[in-house]
């Protein structure tokens, strides 16, 4: 059933690899999806690096890419603001990389709260608590300024365990101002929905694979396209028993994917 599939969308940690360990069916797998003519894309939440950072932690992990072949947070929350936001300075509490990746798309970024006509939060590895400040200034003075997040996850997951994400900043944020922003990534559509457009694919021929429910396989689900739920990361048959939203298909994990193209 996945053979009448053409573009696959892969989470990437717990999916492909953990932390810095590349799963031994890795190689294999994206090998043989670009030899049946098949395309594959690396799709991720996490807007703290720039694609040629991932371009990069993909190389030292074996696995050769170009910055074509990923669909990041970063990138749709930049669609998304051209759609509904084109000419707004923003104020980003984000890493130098998402700036960098929002100026490419011609966006001004400005740090004088009297210029803002945005705020985008992404997930900060360089917050200070002046950003925080910043932004709940924003919030309580300015009753209607558009509030938009990169990205949902409470957490991050490293090699010792988990950091605060930028959904944990954002309820910090919350407690503060009684406000939530609108959400651009997994489990939000967009991202699956870029992807299709982007690289002329449609609903029929497309799958995400990714190894959290609440995330990965929602987007899938919310985009109204194929799901494959790999229990190699997080959730386990408890979780997947339990949760409302079923995938299409369950793996133990992407290796099992080779014999069905
Ligand atoms: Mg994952």
């Amino acid at each position: 059933m996945l053979k009448n599939q053409n573009l696959f969308l892969f989470d990437m940690d717990g999916t492909l690899y953990l932390g810095s360990q590349l799963y031994e069916f890795t190689k294999e797998l994206l090998t043989t999806i670009k030899a049946k003519g098949k395309r594959y894309l690396f799709m991720t939440n996490n807007s703290s690096k720039s694609v040629a950072d991932y371009v990069k932690k993909l190389e030292k992990l074996g696995i050769e890419a170009t910055e074509d072949d990923f669909i990041t947070s970063s990138q749709a929350t930049a669609y998304y603001l051209k759609l509904h936001h084109a000419n707004d300075r923003l104020y980003v509490c984000g890493t130098n990389s998402l700036k960098e990746e929002l100026r490419k798309h011609g966006f001004v970024i400005t740090e004088e709260l009297d210029e803002v006509d945005c705020i985008v939060m992404g997930f900060d590895t360089e917050l200070t608590f002046k950003k925080l400040e910043d932004v709940s200034k924003l919030l309580l003075t300015r009753e209607k300024i558009p509030y938009i997040a990169t990205n949902p996850d409470y957490v991050c997951p490293t090699e010792f365990g988990s950091v605060p994400d930028c959904g944990s900043v954002c309820d910090m944020i919350y407690n503060a101002t009684k406000k939530r922003p609108i959400v651009i990534g997994k489990p939000e559509a967009l991202m699956p929905e870029l992807a299709m457009q982007q690289h002329g694919y449609t609903k029929e021929e497309t799958t995400v694979i990714g190894d959290r429910i609440y995330t990965d396989i929602k987007s899938g689900l919310k985009a109204g396209i194929n799901t494959i739920l790999v229990l190699s990361g997080e959730t386990t048959q408890e979780i997947l028993d339990a949760s409302e939203d079923k995938p299409h298909m369950v793996l133990q994990d992407a290796g099992e994917m080779i014999s069905m193209l």
